[in-house]
């Protein structure tokens, strides 16, 4: 039984840290917007999310972003997160690293977590890197003067990592100094596919932490993890959670 493995695995580990993905978030209740949504579908987030798209194209860029937190608003956290709360408070997770942008980590109350590719829950300034409240990107944009300013003159923009732009360092680095620091990696909900993403599990590896895999598909590291589990993680964490609540 996969589960089994993975709780004595967990149970043995010191420190673990968390490394989350899209997967982690589907049981949330956000739906795709690749497909749910006519407006969005002739367009795909390459295209979108991009530099170039918020100079060029502004009124869609920020009715994209505006449709995106309106949907966040809608969703809540799941059990998963939970689970990660409760095993925050145990001691048992020193950092979790994730690749989402939906902010829920820290929403549930996760307090150390590392968003490698920024969050939608702050807005900055492009140019000057202000910090601003995701508030100001809720208002409808009728047209190119009504687009949020900065002071500055620079353009107010989600805080998250647009395609083509290079990953913040800070969180990166955050994330492998969690990874020197513990004795296991648990990858919940990513198909490992993305790179420099793709490169902590591999940064794990070379530094001897066990890995282990909760996600629905297979995923390019699964050969290498201690063990694999293909379940949804609202099923799987709240379990794990509980069973590390008690000592054997
Ligand atoms: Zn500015």
């Amino acid at each position: 039984m996969p589960l089994k493995l993975l709780i004595d695995e967990m149970r043995k580990a010191r420190r673990m840290v968390v490394l989350t993905g899209a997967g982690m978030s589907t049981e949330s209740g956000l739906p795709d917007f690749r497909s749910s949504d006519g407006l969005w579908r002739k367009h795909r987030p390459e295209t979108l999310a991009t530099v170039e798209a918020m100079r060029e194209r502004p009124l869609l860029f920020y009715e994209f972003y505006r449709y995106r937190l309106d949907l966040l608003a809608k969703a809540q956290p799941n059990a998963a997160h939970a689970a990660l709360v409760e095993l925050e408070k145990r001691g048992r997770i020193k950092r979790i690293i994730t690749q989402n942008v939906d902010g829920f980590h820290s929403r549930a109350g996760s307090t150390d977590v590392a968003e490698i590719h920024g969050t939608l829950r702050h807005a900055r300034c492009h140019d000057c890197g202000r910090q601003f409240s995701a508030k100001v990107l809720q208002k409808p944009v009728q047209s190119i003067d009504e687009t949020p300013r900065c002071d500055c003159g620079g353009r107010i923009r989600p805080g998250v990592v647009l395609f083509g732009e290079p990953l913040p360092e800070k969180p990166f680095q955050r994330a492998v100094q969690a990874i020197e620091a513990c004795d296991g990696m648990l990858i919940i909900g990513s198909s490992l596919q993305v790179y420099p993403a793709a490169a902590l599990p591999e940064h794990a590896i070379k530094r001897g932490l066990r890995l282990w895999i909760i996600n629905m598909a297979p995923t390019p590291f699964d050969h290498a993890a201690h063990v694999v589990v293909h379940a949804p993680a609202g099923e799987v964490l709240p379990q794990v959670a509980e069973a590390l609540a008690h000592r054997l």
